[in-house]
Parts: C-alpha cells; structure tokens; sequence
C-alpha cells in the first residue's frame, strides 16, 4: 500500500524565510503522527545543532510514523543521524556527468563508490535502518547512470531508491512523463531480481507535482513525498492535503485522518508566515463556498450539483457567501438558516438590493452580516411607514 511522506520539516524549511522553532517542529510532528503520515522526514541533522536537537526530540517520541532524516553522502552526516535514533535516512548524490565533473570533480565509479561505503556503514551501524538513496535531479541524469548508481545503493543496503524531479521537469503527457520513468526504471530493477521501493520527490516548477506523483504512483512508485502547504524550495512540493484527499476519496486507501488537516495546516501557515490562499484546493477559505446564485440554489438543493468533495471528510463545512452575483433563491435560502424565511417580498428585495451593493464593495455578506442587513432593512420599512 502507498506511503506517504511528508517533508515540511525538512524541504518546507527550504522556504526562503521559513524556520520552524523546536517547539513549533515537534507540535507539527505531533500532528503529522496524528494524521497519520507513514514517514515524517524531520530534518537534515548536519545543518545546525538545533536540527540536530529537533530531529531527536521527534524521533524519541512514540510515534506510529517512523522519523527520518536526511543525509549527504558522508559518514558525518550519517553518524549525526544515527545519533538521533531515527528510523528512515535517506541518502542523496548526484549522479548527472555534468554535475560530476564541474561540481564534484569526480567520475561516477568514485561516486558510487562513496554512495556504497556509506549506505553499507549505516547499514552496519543499525540493520533496521530504512535507507533511501536519491540520485539528485533523477529525471534530468543520464538514465543509465541512475541505474548504475541505483542498482549499487539497493546491493549495498538500500531499501528505497527516489526519483527527485528537483526542478520540476517533468511533464505528463510528454515524453518526460513519470509513468514512463518509473515503469522504466522498475524493469531495470526486475531484470536484476531486485525489489527496492521506488519513492517520488516531485517537485512544482510547473504546477504539475501532484499529476506528475500521481502518474508515478500509476507507474509503480510507493512512496509520495509531500509538505503541508507545498512549501519547498521555489515552488515547492506536492500538497499534502491534495494528496490525501485523492488517494482516500479517489484511489480508496483508507489511511489517513483527514480530520486533522485543517489544524496542521493552521499551524504550518501561523508559524512559516505563509498564508493559505483563499482559492486553494482542500484547505483554503473558499474551497466549499458557494458564490453565483445559480449554483448556491443548485447547491442548496443538493450540494453535489457544484462539488465532487465532501467537506464533511475534512471536518469543514459547506458555506453560502452572498454578494453582488446572489440571486433571490440564494438568498431565500440563507434567510432559512438564520430563520428569517417569512419575510414580506418587498423586504426580501430590499435585502437582496442591500446585499449586492455591499458585494460591489468587493465583500461579502455572511450570515452574521445577513442578519444585520435584514434588521436595518425592517427598521427603515416600519420607519417610513
Ligand atoms: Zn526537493
């Protein structure tokens, strides 16, 4: 069944500006165990002593997630995170001939042979240790490099190999598409009887990080990496909460308390100073409001007709905004729920011509609002009796 991984801890700091304080990272955690993410990748050890103290605080808790960290391809960084006691390391190095000669100045033989002494000390130091190793920018390295590289990590420990779209290349429908290069690489894999868990790390330069997992998953990838928000480097990462709303609602895996995502979310956005916009999917303000007269009405009939999710399984609810595109029958129905359904005609029209012009203003009316307006328009029809 699919994993999830999420990584706000780790790629969410990569946010220009975003740092989580220590308390603040293992009340995210927390929650991330709550809703019950598989693997929660809390941080980078090596970066600086607080990460370090974070990533083991996190990792000494009970947690039904296993608590990864990440690594370079050096035995420092490996020793700092067998310190922590962490259950997941995942492993990166690049393995593109370009970045080879002009960054590291090496060829891919003395590559794989660090990526292999590593993965195998780890190894030795804790058998149980789950390793993952990703050759940096998989999509865009020479395929038969990442095969080498691949193939070496599994032989020499690793149980998870992920395919990083770092720059968010990838396209589906095109010829770089992740069906295609997970399919590809998991024969790779087959014809050498080896069976490592392919693991996705898609990122959103284009805004396809999501379709580009989700057609991963198709291709055989068992592991989804993502961050509460996207937040990442650039554009970031795949959104947790889409994520978990499709794999549950429209792939069946029940996993996931999806319950607890608004809470997450609010707290990830308080503390990374990143706002969740209005529009977005799943966890925005708007995601379950209905504006346009026609739709409120069809909605208020039977919601379905203008949604395909059901906010009730995040725990939200289904909201009616009024404003300048309200008709009479949306407004009818939002007098029902604040019990004002028996007003004169003409008092309904008054209201209604009220509620657009406030909505002309650029706001709209909620039914605290509504109620208000309805009041004002009462006193001024007995007033001018
Ligand atoms: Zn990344």
């Amino acid at each position: 069944m699919v994993w999830v991984l999420d990584s706000t801890l780790r790629e969410g700091e990569q946010t220009p500006g975003v740092y989580f304080d220590k308390h603040i990272k293992l009340a995210i955690a927390n929650l991330l165990n709550e809703v019950g993410i598989d693997i929660i990748e809390a941080g980078h050890p090596m970066v600086t002593q607080e990460i370090h103290s974070a990533v083991k605080s996190i990792a000494q808790k009970d947690f039904k997630s296993i608590v990864g960290a990440h690594s370079r391809s050096l035995k420092s960084d490996v020793d700092l995170a067998l310190e922590c006691s962490v259950g997941f390391l995942g492993i990166f190095y690049c393995v593109s001939e370009e970045r080879l000669n002009t960054v590291f100045k090496k060829d891919l033989d003395a590559a794989i042979q660090q990526i292999t002494d590593v993965i195998k000390y780890a190894k030795s130091q804790n058998p149980k240790l789950l390793i993952r190793y990703t050759p940096e920018d998989t999509v865009r390295s020479q395929f038969e490099n990442v095969v080498k590289a691949a193939v070496a990590a599994v032989e020499a420990g690793a149980d998870i190999i992920s395919v990083a779209d770092t720059t968010g290349y990838m396209v589906t429908g095109t010829q770089r598409n992740m069906y295609d290069y997970i399919s590809r690489l998991k024969s790779e894999f087959d014809k050498r009887n080896l069976k490592p868990k392919i693991a996705v790390h898609c990122h959103n330069d284009r805004g396809l990080a999501l379709a580009n997992a989700l057609d991963a998953y198709r291709g055989g990838a068992e592991i989804i990496d993502a961050t509460v928000l996207g937040l990442g480097e650039r554009a970031g990462i795949v959104d947790l909460a889409e994520l978990l709303v499709v794999l549950t609602v429209d792939y069946g895996i029940q996993k996931w308390n999806l319950q607890k995502l608004t809470e997450l979310y609010e707290l990830v956005s308080k503390h990374s100073g990143i706002p969740i916009p209005a529009n977005y999917p799943v966890t925005g303000k708007n995601a379950f409001t209905h504006c346009a007269g026609v739709h409120t009405h069809a909605a208020s009939i039977n919601p379905m007709h203008y949604e395909s999710l059901n906010p009730e399984i995040l725990g939200r609810e289904r909201n009616f905004a009024l404003d300048h595109m309200s008709g009479i029958a949306s407004l009818r129905y939002a007098l029902k729920l604040i019990n004002e359904e028996d007003l004169d005609e003409d008092i309904q029209q008054d209201v209604l011509k009220e509620v657009k012009a406030v909505g002309q203003r650029g706001r709209t009316v909620d039914l605290a609002e509504l109620k208000h307006i309805v009041d004002a328009v009462k006193h001024h029809q007995t007033y001018t009796k």
